[in-house]
């Protein structure tokens, strides 16, 4: 008669007590947009741990013998034969190929930013290098930036000359020598062409989720970055990578970029001189492939606040404990924003 009692419908996790399971619905913020196994239908926090559910360590072992065969290894999925599989796997996996591109790019720096001539991008991705500054060379002091369309395509890519001495230019990982620097664009002109691009003329402070024209910004622990260039940005326009719950780690910490990248793309990235235009189109892969995630959204697609949080609070203890797991499942909403709702017309 115990068994499965008091099931999470979510994580399948078992509780002795229906107030227990009540209790764990509450904190545990099922949703749609988690993570799930494409097998058993487990729920996971992140991909990371769905990985472990599929691969290991401690797989659940029916799903690892079907993943094994039809699994994608790169976005998780089951595919319908060990053909389908192949076939998808090789479209999921980037080539790098960006060394090559990057060698002719940093010839050409394009320190306009010309996004009247084009369609304008709705998305875009950010990424700087940082030298050193102060007496021990530690302090970030941004000497380049690079910003980038859904395209891959180069927006604006300029050497930066910080308000700071430059103390260690980490030659070995940037690349930067003085001469880059010597009459490179200076940050607060940097700044300020950034964010006129970035808020394309909408208020900082009326920015609201899709209220109007201001740029998703995409980026991998995008508050150093915004730091380096002194700028604020609205957060609900951030897309970070390093802070997105599905691709953060079981430990609830940040991922590196370059692991992201490998588990994910199945590419190598900062292999010697590092370009900030390689971190732009790696971060900018991975929210795509994140967007494109195919979740049932429920009767509240916009992602409002209130769809956003769990609403257990509305409802009394025993009316919660009456419900089957069913039930309490379909109460339980993210607590993070889904970057499929960006899909959302
Ligand atoms: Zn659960
Ligand atoms: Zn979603
Ligand atoms: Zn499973
Ligand atoms: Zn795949």
């Amino acid at each position: 008669m115990h068994g499965c009692r008091n099931k999470c419908g979510g994580c399948y996790r078992q509780f002795n007590k229906k107030e227990h399971l009540v209790e764990h619905m509450r904190t545990s913020y099922h949703s749609v947009h988690e993570p799930t196994c494409g097998i058993c239908n487990k729920h996971c926090r992140s991909f990371d741990s769905l990985r472990e559910h599929l691969i290991g360590p401690l797989p659940k072992q029916e799903c690892k013998n079907i993943f094994s065969i039809c699994g994608c290894r790169f976005c998780l999925t089951i595919l319908e034969s060990p053909n389908a599989r192949r076939i998808h796997q090789e479209r999921c996996q980037f080539s790098n190929g960006l060394t090559a591109r990057m060698a002719v790019l940093g010839l050409r720096d394009n320190p306009t930013i010309d996004y009247t001539s084009s369609r304008s991008p709705r998305v875009v991705a950010l990424s700087c290098k940082m030298v050193g500054g102060g007496s021990d060379g530690s302090l970030d002091l941004c000497a380049r930036v690079c910003i980038t369309d859904e395209s891959e395509n180069v927006i604006f890519h300029t050497y930066v000359k910080p308000t700071l001495p430059i103390t260690n230019y980490r030659y070995e990982t940037t690349g930067i020598r003085p001469e880059n620097i010597r009459d490179a664009m200076p940050l607060k002109q940097a700044q300020r062409k950034i964010k006129e691009f970035l808020c394309y003329g909408e208020p900082m402070w009326k920015i609201r989720p899709r209220s109007g024209k201001a740029r998703i910004l995409v980026g991998h622990g995008l508050d150093s970055h915004l730091d380096c260039l002194q700028l604020e940005y609205s957060s609900f326009m951030i897309r970070d990578t390093a802070e997105y719950p599905p691709l953060m780690k079981t430990s609830k910490l940040s991922n590196s970029l370059k692991y992201l990248t490998q588990a994910y793309l199945g590419y190598d990235i900062h292999v010697g001189m590092q370009d900030p235009y390689e971190d732009c189109v790696t971060t900018m892969r991975l929210y795509k492939r994140m967007r494109n995630q195919k979740h049932k959204t429920d009767a509240y697609p916009l992602a409002s606040d209130t769809h956003n949080t769990n609403n257990y609070a509305s409802w009394r203890q025993s009316e919660l404990e009456s419900m089957s797991e069913d039930e309490l499942l379909n109460l339980s909403g993210s607590d993070y924003y889904c970057w499929c709702l960006d899909s959302v017309p």
